[in-house]
């Protein structure tokens, strides 16, 4: 099915000066670029990309006990909407440190061809030949977690259809995204 999504470049992403690498990537796809922009998120518009969705914690603080639990370590978090508050504070500070890329994309299956791209959340984990385990191998919940800050992985890219959609259109004005 085509399908369109968002990809975010985040601060890190832009500092590194990975931009170009990034969007190689995309390119190199069968996937299509239709709208790109340089923006500096404000905190309003950080806030509107992660809302404190039940669902979404819910994950968040399963993926993070998961992990804690590989390594041994202690989660101090067992409310999964307390947890989601913090990682969006977190979030927030984060995409608004500097500026960030948002590309959206179209293409058959676009939003898990892109996850696939961009690899798993903890780029410690992520596969060596996705965008995340390349480009930031070291970074882990723990490490963040121990400088009390969010994860530093890059990319966001939205995780279903109706995200996407919404994502989009929170980036992108209609005029902006390109047919051609
Ligand atoms: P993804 O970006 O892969 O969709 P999530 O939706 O689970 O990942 O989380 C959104 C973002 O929040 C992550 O990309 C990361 O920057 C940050 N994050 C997620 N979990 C944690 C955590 N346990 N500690 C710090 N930051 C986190
Ligand atoms: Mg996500």
């Amino acid at each position: 099915m085509i399908e369109q999504t968002l990809i975010l470049i985040k601060p890190d992403g832009v500092q590194k000066q990975l931009i170009g690498e990034i969007i190689r990537r995309f390119e190199k796809s069968n996937l299509k670029i239709c709208a790109l922009k340089m923006i500096w998120p404000d905190r309003e518009l950080a806030e509107k990309h992660y809302p404190l969705d039940e669902e979404w914690a819910r994950l968040l603080l399963e993926k993070a006990k998961k992990a804690a639990e590989i390594e041994n370590r202690q989660l101090g978090y067992s409310d999964h909407l307390e947890f989601g508050k913090n990682i969006q504070e977190k979030l927030v500070k984060y995409l608004t440190e500097s500026p960030v890329i948002a590309i959206a994309i179209k293409g058959p299956n676009a939003v898990s061809c892109v996850r696939e791209i961009i690899g798993l959340t903890e780029p410690f984990r992520a596969h060596p030949e996705t965008i995340r385990g390349k480009f930031a191998p070291e970074e882990s919940y723990k490490i963040a977690e121990e400088e009390n800050r969010s994860l530093r992985n890059l990319l966001h890219a939205s995780d279903s259809i109706e995200n996407a959609e919404r994502e989009i259109f929170m980036w992108f004005q209609k005029h902006e995204i390109h047919e051609y």
